[in-house]
């Protein structure tokens, strides 16, 4: 058996099973303060057999280089308690097995690669909820560089409806997420993207500016799909006008545009911990 967890900033989902396809047993937890949230997860662990390896989705910023010595820690986030936290380190320990890390995006994307059949080029995977974060898959491979990409984090052209608002990223004001998250959503507006009527503006407005962000990851990486999961994107419509937006936005000029594809997750609130389970996978292989 394997485990995973899907490590989020509100809850951790715990899984078991044989393979990443095939979860036998799952129990989600509530992210509180490391040392509360940590040992109840290698408690719940320790109850569901002998796992062999474990692989983590976590949220971010994370550590990702082998060679440092904070591999496998979360570093320098907001989260109360949880800036410095040797999240990978804990659970070698607790549990006794080699343990697979990465972020909880390049996680997903991983699995929505492998869904996807490993086909059409590579993947991006977006998530739009309570922050905007994405992962990369090229080459079958998550794409780290030096440290992970944070692809919430770019500035979108701002949309003409929209030019006042300052945005809510205390780091850059009105970056994609400072714009398109649900707090930049329920900043603007007084309610969730969702809720609001569907003749509203800012259903245009959010969908124009995430497919400005798959149109900077098509034209810069050649994926062939993006896939774009998360609580806002859960809207009803919108990853259709994303997709319908992005296609104006490069009106005709990129190569492989006819094969972009933004779709909606294959396996819908799975992606995360299927892919905690495939770095699992990863450290036995
Ligand atoms: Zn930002």
């Amino acid at each position: 058996m394997r485990g995973g967890i899907e490590a989020g900033g509100t809850k951790f989902v715990l899984a078991v099973g044989p393979s990443p396809q095939e979860i036998t047993a799952r129990h989600t937890i509530p992210t509180r303060d490391p040392a509360i949230t940590l040992p109840e997860a290698a408690d719940w662990f320790a109850g569901h057999g002998v796992i062999r390896s474990l692989g983590i989705g976590s949220f971010g910023p994370v550590e990702l280089d082998a060679n440092s010595p904070r591999w496998g820690f979360i570093t320098n986030t907001p989260k109360p308690g949880w800036s410095e936290c040797d999240l990978a380190g804990f659970f070698m320990d607790r549990l006794g097995v080699p343990v697979g890390f990465d972020t909880d995006v390049n996680a997903a994307a991983m699995a929505e690669y492998a869904a996807s059949g490993r086909a059409g080029g590579g993947l991006a995977y977006l998530t739009i909820g309570t922050g905007i974060g994405g992962g990369l898959v090229l080459d079958g491979k998550p794409v780290h560089g030096i440290a992970h990409p944070e692809m919430g984090h770019i500035f979108p052209r701002r949309s003409s409806g929209d030019r006042d608002f300052p945005g809510i990223c205390p780091h850059h004001g009105d970056c994609l997420e400072g714009l398109a998250s649900g707090p930049a959503i329920a900043a603007r507006w007084g309610a969730s993207l969702s809720d609001l009527p569907a003749d509203h503006a800012a259903h245009a407005i959010i969908a124009d500016y995430i497919a400005q962000a798959c149109h900077m990851l098509f034209a810069s990486t050649a994926v062939g799909e993006i896939v774009i999961g998360g609580g806002v994107a859960n809207t009803p419509g919108l990853v259709e006008r994303v997709a319908a937006r992005a296609r104006e936005l490069d009106a005709g000029y990129l190569p492989g545009g006819q094969r972009h594809r933004i779709i909606r997750p294959r396996l819908g609130g799975d992606a995360g911990i299927t892919g905690a389970l495939m770095l699992a996978e990863s450290v036995l292989a």
